[in-house]
């Protein structure tokens, strides 16, 4: 008896990897604690679409990170486009959704800067 429960949550887990694995190979993401690194909203709306950084999986509205058009194909974050990966100015945080600010030598997290009105992003 025993044998078989444990042979049936092997083949259970067997098929959700299976399913995770597909759902991936698909570029679909269903995960539920997707939210916006900047707003922190899990939800998109009509011309404001939740968008995903085809390399570092940092997902956010474009009106948040002041995406005109989502491209058909891949959309990269700004940073994954420039090939660096810069510390935010404001916090020891890596990773995220990074702008550049004026110059464009210093990067800071676009949810950094909204709390500091004297930081202005490209
Ligand atoms: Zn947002
Ligand atoms: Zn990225
Ligand atoms: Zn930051």
């Amino acid at each position: 008896m025993e044998c078989v429960l444990v042979e049936l949550e092997s083949v259970c887990k067997e098929k959700m990897q299976q399913a995770i694995e597909t759902e991936e190979g698909l570029g679909i993401e269903y995960d539920e604690d997707v939210v916006c690194d900047v707003c922190r909203s899990p939800e998109g709306e009509d011309g404001n679409e939740m968008v995903f950084c085809d390399k570092c999986n940092v997902c956010v509205h474009q009106a948040c990170y002041g995406i005109l058009k989502v491209p058909q194909g891949n959309w990269l974050c700004r940073t994954c486009a420039l090939g660096v990966q810069p510390k935010c100015l404001l916090c020891p945080k890596r990773g995220g959704a990074l702008k550049p600010t004026r110059s464009g030598t210093k990067w800071v997290h676009v949810s950094c800067a909204l709390w500091i009105p004297e930081v202005r992003l490209k």
